[in-house]
């Protein structure tokens, strides 16, 4: 299926030819740590279908396996848009700055060791449409 997002200055627009299947979300503590919540979600994308406009701020990170793993992000306004490989063959799109994310339902959920104990009772959590009415 085909994918684009654009981070939340707009200054980096992203589209992509994905399988919906590799939709998957990581529980790692890295995971945790760089996108500001308990998980991560992201789908694959061949380098060959990524087409990235705009110029994305890297930071490599050692994996757990021991790989480098390029994370990136817009540089202005933060916006998490893809991990990938040193020579960029793969790229697992942040599903949250695209716009089909609510269609990139996660298949499998990976690292659950460090998964958020809550996450699995969140029905019985106080929900609201907005914000609490005050
Ligand atoms: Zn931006
Ligand atoms: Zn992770």
């Amino acid at each position: 299926m085909k994918i684009e997002g654009k981070c939340h200055c707009g200054k980096i627009s992203i589209t992509a030819e994905v399988d919906p299947n590799t939709a998957t979300a990581c529980h790692c503590t890295d995971c945790q740590m760089f996108g500001g919540g308990p998980f991560r979600t992201v789908v694959v994308a061949k380098a060959e279908s990524t087409q990235i406009d705009g110029d994305p701020k890297e930071y490599t990170k050692i994996a757990e396996s021991g790989n480098p793993r390029i994370q990136a992000f817009c540089g202005e306004c933060g916006t998490s848009l893809y991990a990938t490989d040193l020579n960029k063959t793969v790229f697992n799109l942040r599903t949250g700055f695209l716009k089909q994310r609510e269609e990139l339902i996660p298949k499998k959920h990976i690292f659950g060791d460090s998964s958020a104990k809550w996450l699995k009772d969140l029905d019985q959590h106080q929900w609201f449409p907005k914000t609490p009415q005050q």
